[in-house]
């Protein structure tokens, strides 16, 4: 019939993808390599938080976008983070305020995932390694073995793992420079009082921000946590200090260098020190993008081959461009 559809990766751009083919009457698969739904916007549970170690707020101007986040808001999963944003650079803390309105989902990130997963079969721990065109569709290989009969296969990874799924059988992604660059994430959670006027500060030395998710609207403790905190923040490093670094970057030496940037950020906006008492790291191998590649997000699609790849670097790295992209490709394929 034309209407089976394979997507491989389940963040925000596979999960609107898969549910906008369903909504039209596909049968949809979706196959994630991971344990977890929501890709960079997943949510950690740690011995003493839930914690969006990726994705730290978003914002909407699409008006199709701006449509979901009204549908979650009567929902209640999402809340505006209301804050006034600073900026700590050359050793000097500054409040820089805007009229950006940002979203966080309530009470993390990954309630908007499930939210849109609701409909949707999703195969998680399936780490698709290659794909085959078969006279009958598509045929995805894992270790565990084969998947068939697609009659289209959706990447919604970063370009990068979309590369050698889809280079064998497609030239569609060959001319386009790897947009990502690497970042390292640390979840903090500190003891001592940090005044409410510090929740989001933009910087850009080792540290490009850093955000309080404890005063998110939502933020769920764990109940007898094994962490008396006072506060968990969310730091992200500086793409080149990140690559510097690398994954095999000792976990002390990243909580030291996190633990003195906060402490002289405190310092510099006449605050007392306060003590790190336990943190989770995390390097996101593909995610800041170094340029937007389209300001609206457009799918690269193979009609010969019933390829498509779709994801946030479509456009230009956001969580709503991963939202969008997802939409675009169903729009490709389906007709508008
Ligand atoms: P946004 O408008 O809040 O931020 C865009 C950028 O503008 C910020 O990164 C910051 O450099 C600057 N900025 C925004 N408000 C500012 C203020 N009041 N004062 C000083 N500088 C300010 O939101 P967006 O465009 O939707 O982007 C969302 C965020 O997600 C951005 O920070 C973006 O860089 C980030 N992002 C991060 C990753 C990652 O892996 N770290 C990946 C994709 C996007």
């Amino acid at each position: 019939s034309g209407k089976k559809i394979a997507i491989v990766g389940v963040g925000i751009s596979g999960l609107s993808a898969a549910r906008e083919f369903v909504n039209r009457g596909y049968e949809v698969t979706v196959f994630e390599k991971s344990q977890g739904l929501g890709g960079r916007a997943s949510t950690r549970r740690l011995p003493w938080a839930y914690v969006d170690v990726g994705v730290q707020y978003f914002t909407a101007s699409d008006p199709v976008f701006k449509r979901e986040v009204a549908r979650w808001l009567k929902r209640r999963q999402v809340a505006k983070w209301q804050f006034t944003p600073a900026v700590y650079a050359d050793g000097a803390f500054k409040l820089s305020p805007d009229n950006q309105e940002r979203w966080v989902g309530t009470s993390a990130m990954r309630v908007l995932s499930h939210d849109i997963a609701s409909n949707v079969d999703i195969i998680l721990q399936q780490r698709i390694k290659h794909l085959e065109p078969c006279p009958r569709g598509w045929r995805l290989v894992s270790e565990n073995g084969p998947f068939e009969y697609f009659d289209w296969v959706v990447s919604s990874l970063p370009l990068e793992q979309a590369l050698p799924l889809i280079s064998n059988h497609s030239a569609m992604l060959n001319n386009i420079s790897p947009p990502h660059r690497s970042v390292w994430a640390l979840a903090l959670a500190t003891k001592g009082l940090v005044p409410p006027f510090i929740q989001g500060v933009f910087s850009h030395d080792t540290v490009r921000w850093l955000s309080r998710a404890s005063l998110k609207p939502g933020f769920k403790r764990i109940d007898q946590g094994d962490v008396d905190f006072d506060d968990v923040w969310v730091m992200h490093f500086q793409e080149s200090w990140s690559e510097l670094k690398g994954r095999a970057l000792p976990h002390a030496e990243l909580q030291a260098v996190a633990s003195r940037w906060f402490n002289k950020m405190l310092a510099s906006a006449g605050v007392c020190p306060v003590s790190v008492l336990a943190s989770h790291g995390h390097f996101w191998k593909y995610a800041q993008m170094n340029a937007p590649i389209a300001e609206k997000p457009q799918p690269f699609v193979d009609g010969t081959r019933r390829i498509a790849a779709i994801g946030a670097w479509c456009g230009s790295g956001r969580y709503e461009d991963g939202f969008l992209s997802g939409l675009s490709v169903v729009s490709a394929i389906d007709g508008a």
